[in-house]
């Protein structure tokens, strides 16, 4: 894990992307998805640094998917070292963030309070 790339604007996990061996993260603007992607672009116009510091209920562009929107919600309830601290737990513990192409352990949660559970235990 590359804890100092932290999470992107959209809430995905540029620490545990498997892009972050040629990407030094969504802050470096080196992201493939950089052109296209809403919550970059939003983000920027509001001057603010991350989705997560944004006080609307927003589930646009990356925030449609449970991953990026349940980090989201995480970061805003607890904080974003909390949030660094148990992926590098569940990390040891050897959830994987990107098992097959971009779907990992964390992707495929139908209910937020279920991923954020995992999120702080590890376990489902
Ligand atoms: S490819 Fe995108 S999600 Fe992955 S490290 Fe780069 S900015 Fe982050
Ligand atoms: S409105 Fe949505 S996309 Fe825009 S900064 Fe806020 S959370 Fe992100």
């Amino acid at each position: 894990m590359k804890r100092e790339l932290g999470l992107g604007r959209c809430g995905l996990a540029c620490c545990l992307c498997k892009e972050n061996e040629h990407c030094n993260g969504c802050m470096s603007d080196q992201c493939p998805d950089r052109e296209w992607c809403i919550n970059r672009k939003c983000a920027i116009e509001k001057n603010i640094g991350h989705c997560y510091e944004c006080t609307e209920e927003c589930r646009k562009g990356l925030l449609g998917k449970s991953k990026s929107y349940g980090f989201t919600l995480f970061v805003k309830r607890y904080g974003i070292e909390e949030l660094l601290d148990c992926l590098e737990r569940n990390e040891e513990k050897g959830v994987v963030y990107h098992r097959e192409g971009i779907v990992g352990d964390y992707d495929d949660f139908d209910d937020v309070e279920k991923l954020i559970e995992f999120i702080r235990t590890g376990e489902r």
